[in-house]
């Protein structure tokens, strides 16, 4: 697999490979790891995290060292094994810059704190530093949570427009049975489509560690494969388990994507949400649209509807609709900010914003 082909990776760590017999943490794999992952870097590849293992390296903590946890057993234990995992990755990775980002199904479904989160990974990542992100397992309800690291990290992959994710587990992948209990099962290297008889495949969860089996991990891989991610499941247990993978030593089952990120992001504005309002523009931003330009103030003549920051908008010419796209401001601001240049939109505003209204990485023109 060549990896330099892919800008954006996310690599997701199963628990099991994280924490040994007695519930420690595994350094000596850790940093095999953060070795691969510091070579990739150099390389230009941009890499994050999605890390288990707080629970599993805080059941000492309690005095729970096997079975099944209370809500409120496992809440304590990730409380403490939480900081033994960041503090087992800052030791691993330095003197590269690591960040602990804690999140909930709530930052990821939910339009205004998904935005906020996406930026945050966003400045990080440009600065240099490596998100390291786990379910805030602490808070989480057990009504509404991920439970697994599978979904979180395809969703994390999605939000940040990665092209290929990376689940590091105690299995190498797809079989077309449960290899544990059928000799004649077959390992599967690739994925085309996600079918049923593909999802049939998937058994129960075998690992005693971790939370997701291959279910969740085949619906990781239908997340992030919809959204134009492509999604390798293999077992990561031998130290320096990047460089295996990408110099052909592992074997893994690859579910390809058939679209990009891109394509993805704007096939879902063209069909999937509902416009919220509309913004006029004159006679030369249409034509700047439509030659792939940005949607700027200064070219908008007038607003209306009600909409938030990323809520779906109508533009139009005074011909009528042009385009669709994902607005950076809400309808407030923006009529606020119409026709201005975008120096002037900082002083306007009371901070400094996006430049554009609509971005044209999330704009389609439509006519
Ligand atoms: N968030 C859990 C932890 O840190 C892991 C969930 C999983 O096993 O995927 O322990």
């Amino acid at each position: 697999m060549d990896f330099l082909s892919f800008n954006r990776i996310v690599i997701k760590v199963g628990s099991s490979l994280l924490s040994n017999k007695n519930g420690q943490i595994n350094q000596p794999w850790l940093k095999s790891l953060a070795d691969d992952v510091t070579e990739l870097r150099k390389k230009g590849v941009e890499v994050i995290i999605v890390t288990s293992g707080g629970v599993a390296l805080g059941r000492g903590y309690i005095n729970r060292p096997t079975g099944e946890l209370r809500l409120e057993e496992k809440q304590a234990a990730v409380a403490c094994g939480q900081l033994e995992l960041m503090q087992g990755y800052k030791n691993a990775f330095a003197p590269d810059n690591i960040a602990q980002i804690l999140i909930t199904i709530q930052d990821t479904e939910r339009r205004r704190n998904y935005l906020n989160v996406r930026n945050a990974l966003e400045t990080l990542i440009k600065n240099h530093v490596i998100p390291i992100i786990n379910e805030n397992d602490v808070v989480a309800t057990a009504e509404l949570n991920y439970g697994d690291n599978d979904r979180l990290s395809a969703r994390v992959a999605q939000m940040l427009d990665a092209d290929l994710l990376v689940i590091f587990s105690d299995v190498d992948g797809l079989y077309t049975k449960n290899p544990m209990k059928h000799e004649d099962s077959e390992h599967v290297p690739e994925v085309h489509k996600i079918s049923k008889a593909v999802e049939n495949m998937a058994g129960k969860p075998t690992s005693n560690v971790g939370t997701g089996g291959m279910q969740t991990k085949i619906e990781a891989a239908k997340i992030a494969t919809a959204a134009g991610c492509h999604c390798v499941i293999t077992q990561g247990a031998g130290e320096n388990p990047l460089h295996a993978l990408y110099n052909g030593k592992l074997k893994y089952t690859k579910f390809i994507s058939q679209t990009t990120p891109l394509t993805a992001r704007k096939q879902w504005i063209v069909s999937g949400v509902k416009p919220m309002g509309e913004i006029i523009v004159d006679k030369g931003a249409a034509e700047a649209l439509k030659n792939g330009s940005s949607l700027l103030p200064a070219g908008a003549t007038a607003v209306s509807g009600k909409f938030e920051r990323g809520d779906l908008v109508i533009i139009k010419s005074p011909e009528g609709e042009i385009a669709r796209g994902l607005s950076s401001h809400s309808a407030e601001n923006t009529k606020l900010i119409l026709g201005k240049k975008s120096s002037e939109t900082p002083a306007i505003l009371g901070y400094s914003g996006r430049d554009e209204l609509i971005h044209r990485d999330n704009m389609v023109i439509t006519s």
